[in-house]
């Protein structure tokens, strides 16, 4: 129903000079729910999360957070209601340590325990709590995707966003960062995933298909497990 309804995007739109990124789009994300939007190099995953963190202006369209309009609402201050962007390519601070990293979330964040929370985090990744004291660019491409997750949930948000979070990783490692994000969604934060990679479906709700800045198929996860219908999905004539 639209009282459970925690994000909803309404004709949403793009556009980069003459260039269309995405064309109109609609979508909406429940409270608890696991949000995967999947879809090729381009289609316009990125600014459409954009559009959500505030870093992208949309052409046309809004953006409603329960219930209320983003329009004019900053990205800090998108952080400070609950909506966290974890970014493409994960954004640390390759020359700080891990503990470094993770307090630099402290000043963005509407977290009032911050040690506790991070405590608590840290229960999360433990991984993160044996390499406390080393730099950020010493870990594993997991390790630094699961700094930039722990990180951005030091916000303490209510809707986390992930752009790509298994890009460069080993098959293995997807796996289990997927696992991660299962355990974060167990804990009541609701995940929006943007992908071109299919294991995110393990831990979806729902999903939908983005070509060409369109959202071309929606439904449960099990809809898009037959990789014909993920190809067709991405490869479907317009
Ligand atoms: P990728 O997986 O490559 O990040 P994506 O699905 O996230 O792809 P976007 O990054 O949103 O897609 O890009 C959609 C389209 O908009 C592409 O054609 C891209 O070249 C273009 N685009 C994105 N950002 C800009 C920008 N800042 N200026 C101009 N064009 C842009």
């Amino acid at each position: 129903s639209t009282v459970d309804q925690l994000l909803r995007l309404e004709g949403v739109r793009v556009t980069y000079g003459g260039l269309v990124a995405v064309q109109g789009v609609d979508l909406s994300v429940g409270s608890g729910e696991c949000v995967v939007v999947l879809g090729p190099n381009g289609a316009g995953k990125t600014s459409l999360m954009g559009t959500i963190a505030g870093t992208v202006k949309p052409a046309a369209g809004d953006v409603y957070f329960r219930g209320r309009s983003l329009r004019k609402r900053r990205t800090e201050q998108r952080v400070a209601g609950g909506i966290t962007l974890v970014p493409e390519g994960r954004r640390l601070f390759k020359d700080l340590t891990v503990v470094e990293n993770l307090t630099l979330a402290r000043a963005a964040g509407r977290t009032t325990d911050f040690r506790a929370r991070t405590d608590q985090v840290l229960e999360t990744f433990p991984v993160l709590r044996a390499r406390a004291g080393h730099k950020a660019r010493l870990l594993s491409g997991g390790e630094q995707q699961m700094l930039a997750i722990a990180r951005a949930l030091l916000t303490e948000p209510e809707l986390l966003i992930l752009d790509e979070p298994s890009i460069g990783l080993a098959p293995k490692v997807v796996h289990e960062v997927y696992q991660r994000l299962s355990a974060v969604r167990s804990q009541g934060i609701t995940l929006l995933i943007v992908e071109q990679n299919i294991s995110a479906l393990d831990i979806a709700s729902e999903v939908h298909v983005l070509r060409n800045g369109r959202v071309v198929a929606s439904g449960p996860p099990e809809q898009f497990r037959d990789a014909d219908v993920v190809a067709e999905a991405y490869l479907g004539t317009d």
